[in-house]
């Protein structure tokens, strides 16, 4: 494709726009261009090998080339590449992902609709939650509360539950209709003294007053992921999702859980909902349903939902909501295949011991000087930088403290994701083993350590 990787990077550099990237640093900067996969480890056009530490996007849950998927694509594109979802038609494969889905989700989150990625999954949650209420006859609840700091997406819908500078900012985001309530982080918010319990009254008391304010005639659904992955991997203190329901109930809102992050297993339950006993009215799943091998995503719904909105179709004529590639039959068989990977591996009882390792390890790396705290359970982690550590007091952004640190174990060989106020993310593939996830470990700790020594 191209004659070196010299040509690869001018070509990169004159013609590819990334995401989420400072375009105009860019120019100086170039592009880390990746051409293989190895298991745990991806490997750039330099010949330079890492471990993905973050799973890329926290999403390739089998690694980078389980040639299983690239059978079962293949097999399913020899035996038909494409069908659509329209007009009550749709390719085999599909189906069976409903079925599957829908036996495996909590509660009776019996329908399932495709999509190709978190973003729009959210979105369509969103439309799916308009279009019950309208048909209930109650066309003034629109608002949908996310929480502060919180990650949907970047469509507009989306983008508007998602409550983060760099993804509102210049994009003219939230529009109307969006409203955010507390970010529930127990290190960052409590009060000292404050339980988990009685901070976790206290943001549901704060989450009642927004509704009532607003006005609960107005207010159409709540989304909040289980545990907030790009957020801070933060987890919600205890009793923290009963008692947000129990608000919700009272007035009528739906609960839309966003598992695009903790779905199939990135917290040792199947998903999130089930490791805090949430039981959602919508579900939104994407990322690890395909191990990232091909786009898709998925909106389970309630029966109750789905009955109110069949009706309202009947009395419309259509339910007049779908895209080209949702239930895409190649996306589906590479899903099926995944999920029988999952269970062939037992891959529950594989990330709640490497959990084990991977938390007992960042357990003493607390004592660490630049370390105010480290949060997850399963195979996802987030390591908190401080200035303070007694304060509680984070670095002056401009030091760029958290980037340091992982451009120098990107120099080392492993990849991790700086989040907000200088955390870093750990979610790296569900298939890590213990030798792989040591050598993370042992290069992370020795670049805090240098960081103690140069930055800061
Ligand atoms: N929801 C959550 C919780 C996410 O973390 C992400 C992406 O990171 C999304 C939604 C959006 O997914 P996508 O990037 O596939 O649109």
């Amino acid at each position: 494709m191209f004659p070196n990787p010299q040509a690869l990077s001018q070509a990169a550099l004159d013609h590819y726009v990334h995401s989420n990237t400072d375009l105009d640093k860019h120019r100086q900067t170039g592009s880390m261009l990746m051409v293989e996969g190895d298991g745990v480890r991806v490997k750039d056009a330099q010949g330079r090998s890492y471990i993905e530490g973050v799973a890329a996007l926290w999403c390739a849950g089998l690694g980078f080339n389980e040639p299983r998927l690239a059978d079962a694509a293949a097999r399913q594109m020899r035996r038909l590449s494409y069908y659509h979802n329209f007009a009550a038609k749709s390719a085999d494969v599909p189906v069976a992902l409903a079925e599957r889905l829908a036996e495996m989700a909590p509660g009776d989150l019996n329908r399932v609709m495709f999509a190709t990625s978190g973003s729009e999954a959210n979105d369509t949650a969103v439309k799916l939650a308009w279009y019950y209420h309208n048909a209930l006859g109650q066309p003034a609840k629109k608002k949908i509360i996310a929480r502060r700091q919180a990650y949907h997406g970047v469509t507009v819908a989306s983008g508007s539950m998602t409550q983060l500078a760099a993804i509102n900012g210049g994009f003219d985001l939230p529009i109307d209709r969006f409203i955010h309530t507390d970010c529930p982080h127990y290190w960052r918010f409590a009060e000292p003294g404050e339980s988990e319990a009685d901070y976790a009254t206290r943001l549901a008391d704060s989450l009642e007053r927004l509704i009532l304010a607003e006005g609960p005639e107005t207010i159409a659904a709540m989304i909040a992921e289980p545990m907030m992955g790009v957020g801070g991997v933060l987890f919600p203190p205890e009793t923290y999702f009963p008692k947000i329901q129990s608000v919700l109930h009272k007035y009528d809102i739906l609960l839309i859980a966003d598992e695009v992050i903790c779905g199939f297993g990135r917290l040792g339950t199947m998903f999130g909902s089930t490791y805090f006993g949430v039981t959602p009215d919508i579900m939104t799943l994407g990322k690890q349903i395909t191990s990232a091998a091909f786009p898709l995503s998925a909106i389970l719904m309630t029966d109750r939902v789905f009955d109110v909105i069949a009706a309202e179709s009947g009395r419309r004529g259509t339910f007049g909501h779908g895209y080209t590639y949702a239930g895409h039959p190649v996306g589906a068989a590479v899903a099926m295949e995944v999920l029988d990977i999952y269970q062939e591996r037992d891959i529950l009882s594989h990330v709640r011991r490497m959990g084990r390792v991977l938390h007992d390890r960042l357990a003493a790396l607390a004592d660490h000087p630049l370390v105010g705290e480290v949060r997850g359970d399963g195979l996802v982690a987030a390591v908190q930088l401080v200035d303070d550590k007694a304060a509680r007091c984070f670095f002056d952004p401009a030091q760029g403290v958290a980037k340091g640190v992982a451009a120098h174990l990107q120099e080392n060989g492993v990849i991790l994701r700086v989040l907000s106020n200088d955390s870093i993310a750990i979610a790296p593939p569900l298939i890590i083993g213990e030798h792989d996830l040591t050598l993370l470990l042992d290069r992370l700790e020795s670049s805090l350590n240098w960081a103690a020594r140069n930055l800061g």
